[in-house]
């Protein structure tokens, strides 16, 4: 995409919705904190319906640290990977009383020598909690960068690298929540839905997906006939001029 187009790009996310943010419930930049490490490889749904009761009495490091590990463990076992990632957690709330003084870092090289703090997982804070002009590179955000020819590049690095040096102001603070709401509720993985797009016209995906009603009908079975396009190609099926990457490693 050229530099007008990733203008107008973001202008009509932005006129659609002025104030994007997380879908992560939380109270205070440790919530965040905790709340964002929970959601490595589970939705943001999931992550709040163990977090909000348990954020009702858990507002600091040390009030991790007193509920304890294994009652963590308990509460959050309905998400994934749920004993590392209470291991971890108790672990970086201890590490933020001895080191930082409950406090949450505000740089990244501090951030990410937090256990399960990951590079993602620091720029979503750093964003987020504390308005720093951060591109977190989650799955939503690759494959838009990469299907639309916004940021394309083979791993997560790549792909933040490029929306570093492209996202023009006033829209780099909001670029990667307009990102990962429009890959999870428009530009999403299996289908995109161009039809209903409203920067179908700068997008570089083709063929565009049609609208329903303007489909053929179906001959094939549901599961197939479900991830076909206007074309009958399937919309995931990655083909010339389009990245085959996958992110490599999620943070
Ligand atoms: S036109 Fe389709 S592929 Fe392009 S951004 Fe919109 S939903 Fe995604």
């Amino acid at each position: 995409m050229k530099r007008g187009e990733i203008f107008e790009f973001f202008r009509r996310l932005a006129e659609a919705n002025p104030s994007p943010t997380t879908e992560l419930n939380s109270g205070n930049p440790y919530q965040l904190l905790v709340a964002v490490v929970l959601s490595a490889q589970a939705t943001d749904a999931s992550v709040n319906i163990a977090t909000r009761p348990l954020f009702e009495h858990i507002k600091t490091p040390q009030d991790m640290v007193e509920f304890g590990e294994e009652r963590f463990r308990d509460a959050i076992k309905t998400i994934g990977l749920f004993n590392t990632k209470a291991h971890n957690v108790i672990a970086l709330s201890r590490a933020l009383i001895d080191q930082h003084g409950s406090q949450i870092p505000r740089t990244r090289e501090a951030l990410q020598l937090l256990p399960g703090v990951g590079r993602k997982t620091a720029n979503v804070v750093l964003n987020t909690a504390f308005g720093e002009e951060t591109f977190a590179v989650d799955t939503h955000v690759f494959r838009v960068c990469n299907r639309i020819g916004l940021a394309p590049g083979k791993n997560v690095e790549a792909v933040e690298a490029k929306l570093e040096k492209r996202v023009p102001q006033p829209f780099r603070r909001d670029a990667h929540h307009w990102l990962i709401l429009h890959g999870r509720y428009t530009c999403k993985a299996r289908l995109p839905e161009c039809w209903r797009c409203p920067v179908a016209d700068l997008c570089r995906y083709q063929p565009k997906t049609l609208e329903p009603s303007a489909r053929p009908a179906r001959t094939a079975t549901p599961r197939s006939s479900a991830a076909r396009t206007g074309s009958g190609r399937t919309a995931a099926t990655p083909t010339a001029g389009r990245s085959r990457s996958r992110p490599t490693r999620l943070p």
